[in-house]
């Protein structure tokens, strides 16, 4: 028995494996386009990463599976419970598509894909988006496949609108839906307090009810593709948190808190502490507050973790896209 138990730990030792991290965005301006013909919306947004990041770690299997599962190496912010560990996990899905693309021999090229997560899920954070440009990044580097960046972004764009950002990071504007990224400098940290919500919102959803909304009339329907935020895109760049604030704007947002109505009072209550503004980040229900500085950022959360009983976070962004440790 004893020898057995050696063997197991020589074999998990010598296992190759990359750790990668990605991080969790918001959207900074989300403008949504009407309801086209093929079921999509066009989409101007302008992403910002933050320091709320995945770990993602990557052991090599010479057996051909993939497998996903939370990770015992790092520790994680989010209930094992919330993540479905199965192929329909973005990571998982990630996995599978580089080797296919690469032309990997799948009998003998796998990987067990462990995933320590500290963006909330179902949040409007692409915490889901995260993982899949982790996994992507990871199973490269531990496959060797000699894939550049470009391409592991342009790979990105089959999983998930906001998969290219997460392997991309930084600041940058998104077109489309959403898969054409262009980086933005950024050089002056912009202070975020993020206030996770119960429960989630799917984000079909929440796309069905502004679709809703505009079919109503309670919503005016933009006449075409929309066009990027300017004024919040000076702002970012020249370091305004201010200017910022004023001329950040979400189309999801309504319909966000429609769904939701207790987005509302929270948001009220962010800028009750002081915050320049508060938004929905995403589709929601995290929502997101502009703060001045560092210091004010951690105020505001403590005060909103204080009056909410939700665990406000202080972060800030913009921060690097899918990186090896
Ligand atoms: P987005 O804003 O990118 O639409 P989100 O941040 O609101 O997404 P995610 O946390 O990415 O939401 O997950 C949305 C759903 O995707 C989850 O409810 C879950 O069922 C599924 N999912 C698939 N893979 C993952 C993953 N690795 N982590 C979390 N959820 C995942």
């Amino acid at each position: 028995c004893g020898g057995a138990h050696r063997t197991d730990v020589h074999l998990d030792v010598t296992r190759r494996h990359v750790t990668v991290t990605a991080p969790g965005k918001v959207n900074l301006s989300l403008r949504v386009g009407p309801l086209r013909e093929d079921g999509y919306h066009s989409v101007a947004s302008l992403y910002l990463a933050v320091n709320l990041v995945e770990t993602v770690t990557a052991v090599g299997r010479a057996d051909g599976e993939i497998t996903v599962g939370p990770s015992h190496r790092h520790s994680s912010a989010v209930a094992a419970a919330d993540v479905p560990w199965d192929e329909s996990n973005l990571a998982h899905r990630a996995a599978t598509l580089l080797r296919e693309r690469v032309g990997l021999d799948p009998a003998l090229h796998g990987a067990d894909i462990e995933i320590a997560k500290q963006v909330p899920v179902a949040g409007g954070m692409g915490g889901g988006s995260a993982d899949a440009a982790g996994a992507l990044v990871a199973c490269s580097a531990l496959w060797e496949t000699g894939l550049t960046r470009t391409e592991l972004a342009e790979l990105a764009a089959e999983l998930g609108a906001d998969v290219p950002f997460a392997v991309v990071g930084g600041a940058a504007v998104g077109r489309g839906t959403g898969a054409e990224v262009m980086s933005v400098p950024a050089r002056t940290p912009v202070h975020l307090v993020l206030v996770p919500a119960a429960g989630g919102l799917s984000t079909p959803e929440v796309f069905g009810a502004l679709d809703r909304l505009r079919e109503e009339g309670t919503l005016a329907t933009p006449d075409g593709a929309p066009e990027i935020n300017e004024d919040a895109l000076r702002a970012l760049t020249s370091g305004d948190p201010l200017a910022l604030a004023l001329a950040m704007d979400n189309d999801l947002q309504t319909p966000a808190v429609a769904l939701y109505p207790e987005l509302s009072d929270a948001l009220d209550l962010g800028l009750d502490e002081g915050a320049l503004r508060g938004m929905v980040s995403g589709s929601g229900p995290t929502l997101l507050f502009v703060a001045r500085d560092a210091i004010e950022a951690e105020r505001i959360a403590s005060a909103l973790t204080e009056r909410t009983g939700a665990e406000a976070l202080a972060v800030h962004g913009p921060v690097h896209g899918a990186t090896v440790l």
